[in-house]
């Protein structure tokens, strides 16, 4: 095994690490875990340290680490068949095989799967299909999108741009034109601290209704949505929102994309966050979830109507132009097919449901009356805790003070691995779906005790 002191010199000199502050980290002062093995919720750094993570890695490791049962069906598929590609209708059996268990696992009314490598990719997919979809049905003006503000959908070009987080835009010129952000729903951040719910989610739905009148619904094809806000701070919608939204866009004939790379394959504890919410989606994408995280892999799933129209569209134009090396790889899809499996045949996502519940009523109880929490909030297995500088008047602290990540440092102390959410002093925990209720325990009380060490 190579030296811990060499590893991180290499680390330093060569290796350019995604969201992190490059000049810190080559001057050696953000120097991140190295880690080398895991197993369950746990994971061991090299000097043979184990943290609970409670943040699945980027939540997607859903089934836990050292899963057997899916290296051995990667390691498996390596030596049949390492590669080869899905171009003009070629396939794998895990590749056909997968396609089939997420279609049977997918809302009824949705038709096909197309699949990438990443969350980012898949969204970069559906908008490709959404604007090839309307250029087909003669509709060459009806391109731009509506996301939210606090979405996230991704880093590239326009994924980053539908991405409503100020910190993937500044510098990168983004957003890109015909992308917009619509009102957050985000009812703890509400500007009008006086509204009630109700009155909040009518005002996000005339937000929306607005932005459509100014700019035109033959102008907008598509309003992209996580069912429930992620890394913009863990929210579950308000009460009657997807209610509220999902009539405006049929009376304008705008597609609902369903962004299910967190939600997909039982985080809430249903299948999907679609049918938990009571969204009806058009389009789906899906990743992390897929495969746990075992290989890269995502999906973007189309439904019936959207299917038919793509496939008049290779009828009149020839074969569709959009495809990646990597499309559908059979390592990935293999990972796939056996990480569905032990999903079912565990009960995780049943797990992730009462587990998660149990997370949220015991985190809600520990803090809701602590002077410095505002908000306990969550569902299924994902959980936020929103610190404030007051509750009443609600005041947040000052961003410099970062004590969401001040706290989050008093907790990795205490080997528990919590995820500072940006926009916010937000505390992220999304664990593995095994977690178990000792394991709830165990975050619920070091989660207390780094509020305090953090002063508050
Ligand atoms: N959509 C959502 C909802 C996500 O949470 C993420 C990643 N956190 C992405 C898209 C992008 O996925 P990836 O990082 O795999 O490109």
């Amino acid at each position: 095994m190579r030296r811990n002191d060499e590893l991180a010199q290499w680390d330093r000199d060569h290796f350019m690490h995604p969201s992190t502050h490059l000049a810190q980290h080559a001057r050696g002062e953000a120097m991140g875990r190295i880690i080398r093995t895991a197993s369950g919720v746990h994971i061991e750094d090299r000097n043979g340290r184990r943290m609970l993570d409670a943040f699945a890695g980027l939540y997607c490791v859903n089934v836990g680490y050292g899963r057997t049962e899916i290296a051995d069906a990667i390691a498996a598929q390596a030596r049949e068949l390492a590669y080869y590609h899905a171009y003009v209708g070629h396939g794998t059996e895990a590749s056909i095989t997968l396609a089939r268990m997420v279609l049977e696992r997918a809302p009824d009314h949705m038709s096909k799967v197309y699949f990438g490598l990443s969350g980012s990719d898949a969204n970069e997919t559906n908008i490709k299909l959404i604007w090839y979809y309307n250029n087909i049905l003669g509709r060459p003006r009806k391109k731009k999108i509506i996301s939210r503000w606090r979405g996230y959908h991704g880093s590239g070009l326009m994924t980053g741009s539908l991405t409503g987080l100020e910190v993937f835009h500044a510098k990168f010129d983004l957003p890109m034109d015909g992308v917009m952000h619509t009102t957050a729903p985000y009812y703890f951040r509400r500007d009008d601290v006086s509204q009630s719910e109700a009155q909040f989610v009518a005002q996000c739905a005339a937000d929306l209704e607005e932005m459509i009148d100014r700019e035109g619904a033959d102008t907008i094809a598509a309003f992209w949505a996580e069912p429930l806000l992620g890394t913009g701070g863990i929210v579950p919608p308000p009460k009657g929102y997807w209610d509220a939204i999902q009539p405006i866009l049929r009376r304008h004939d705008i597609l609902l994309v369903a962004d299910e790379v967190v939600t997909g394959f039982g985080r809430l504890g249903t299948m999907f966050g679609s049918e938990h919410y009571g969204m009806r989606p058009d389009l789906i994408t899906i990743a992390k979830g897929l495969t746990s995280a075992y290989a890269p892999l995502s999906g973007s799933i189309v439904s019936d109507d959207v299917w038919k129209v793509l496939e008049r569209g290779t009828d009149e134009n020839g074969p569709l132009g959009h495809g990646w090396t990597y499309s559908a790889h059979p390592i990935g899809t293999a990972a796939g097919v056996a990480n569905l499996e032990l999903l079912d045949s565990l009960g995780l996502v049943d797990q992730a449901g009462a587990v998660g519940a149990y997370l949220n009523a015991r985190m809600a109880e520990a803090l809701a009356d602590h002077p410095h929490v505002g908000e306990v909030r969550g569902d299924g297995m994902l959980c936020a805790v929103e610190l404030v500088a007051d509750r009443d008047p609600r005041t947040f602290f000052e961003p410099d003070r970062k004590m969401g990540a001040t706290v989050v440092g008093h907790l990795a102390e205490q080997d528990v691995i919590a995820r500072a959410m940006p926009g916010g002093d937000i505390l992220g925990f999304a664990p593995p779906f095994c977690l178990s209720r000792d394991n709830v325990d165990e975050i619920v009380e070091k989660t207390v005790t780094a509020i305090a060490q953090a002063g508050l």
